[in-house]
């Protein structure tokens, strides 16, 4: 029986794991893909801090990963299917084996909605993105469009005013959902131009995005717009399917936890981006991942009367 089991290879989940290897617990995480997370996804990082000219995500995560392997954190390539939680186990069921533990963390993260419109896949870190706090600066001086009409997607288009030149903030209806406050210091932003009753239909670009191509939903006219980044802003998804009925997650399916990043379940720990929080970074991650490796070890601890 393992101590700990942390599920998730990310900033949150090698956080934990280095933490709990290095306090020499009998630990382990399960990673359903190369280790590294989201981050992999990312050609540059210039806002995690230690790294003043910024750092390639890929290497980013290549020492991230390292780290807690130089402690003896043994990490499997496999894919968790099922959690059963019987009062002090844990079982943790993958494509392998079924394993038991005494405490539990997970750090499946979350994804991006995407739009599903073709050269979106192909240019992203080239230009599409999903985050403007993480590649908004790349963008200095240069037009940018914006996709989404809620909180986030106005918040993003106003952060995106420090950088951009002009900012094309694309909505499928003639207003937004987002609250009326953001709205009015967006309307009042001359950099941000509204694209109304618009979806986007093509990011044109081969190595880089170049343009964008839009269809009003009520005209059914197709339009251009000559942009160097295309900022995605539909909604984020919760990898949460693994818990959906054992812990208590918000109305958006985030998993919930007090600040210790435990559960509803004693012994069951969640950190970063799947937990119910507004911020979603690798800083705020490996915060979290560490609180959640401490609280862990704790529980374990007092399960056995240390
Ligand atoms: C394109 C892009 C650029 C970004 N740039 C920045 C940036 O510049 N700065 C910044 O601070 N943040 C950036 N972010 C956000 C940052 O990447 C996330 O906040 C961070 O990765 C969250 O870490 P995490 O460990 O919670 O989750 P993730 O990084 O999502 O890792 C979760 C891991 O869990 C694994 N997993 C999920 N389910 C299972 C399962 N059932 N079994 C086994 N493994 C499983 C996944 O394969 C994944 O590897 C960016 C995000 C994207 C998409």
């Amino acid at each position: 029986m393992y101590d700990i089991l942390i599920v998730g290879g990310g900033p949150a989940g090698l956080t934990a794991g280095l933490y709990n290897a290095r306090a020499r617990m009998n630990v382990a995480l399960l990673e359903k893909m190369a280790p590294g997370g989201q981050v992999l996804t990312t050609d540059w990082v210039e806002n995690y801090p230690g790294f003043p000219d910024g750092i390639s995500g890929f290497e980013l995560m290549d020492r991230m990963k390292g780290q807690p392997e130089k402690f003896g954190l043994e990490i499997r390539s496999e894919d968790v299917l099922r959690l059963e939680f019987r009062d002090d186990r844990k079982l943790v069921t993958t494509n392998r084996e079924t394993y038991e533990t005494r405490a539990l963390i997970l750090a499946c993260g979350a994804s991006w909605k995407k739009l599903g419109v073709e050269g979106e896949s192909n240019l992203m870190g080239r230009g599409v993105s999903y985050c403007a706090t993480c590649d908004g600066p790349f963008y200095r001086d240069q037009p940018v469009a914006v996709i989404g009409g809620g909180d986030t997607a106005v918040e993003e288009s106003l952060f995106l005013t420090r950088f951009a030149s002009r900012i094309y903030h694309v909505h499928r209806r003639d207003e937004l959902r987002a609250v009326k406050l953001l709205q009015e210091r967006a309307m009042a932003e001359e950099k941000i131009e509204f694209v109304w009753d618009s979806v986007p239909l093509r990011i044109l670009g081969a190595d880089g995005v170049e343009g964008i191509e839009l269809r009003n939903v009520k005209t059914g006219e197709t339009s251009r717009r000559e942009v160097q980044g295309v900022f995605i802003f539909i909604g984020t998804l919760p990898n949460t399917e693994l818990v959906q009925g054992l812990v208590d997650l918000d109305d958006a399916g985030f998993v919930l936890t007090d600040d210790q990043m435990e559960t509803s379940v004693p012994g069951v720990f969640a950190a970063g981006d799947m937990r119910s929080k507004s911020f979603r970074q690798i800083s705020t991650a490996v915060g979290e991942g560490a609180a959640a490796a401490h609280g862990a070890e704790k529980y374990v601890e007092d399960m056995q009367g240390v």
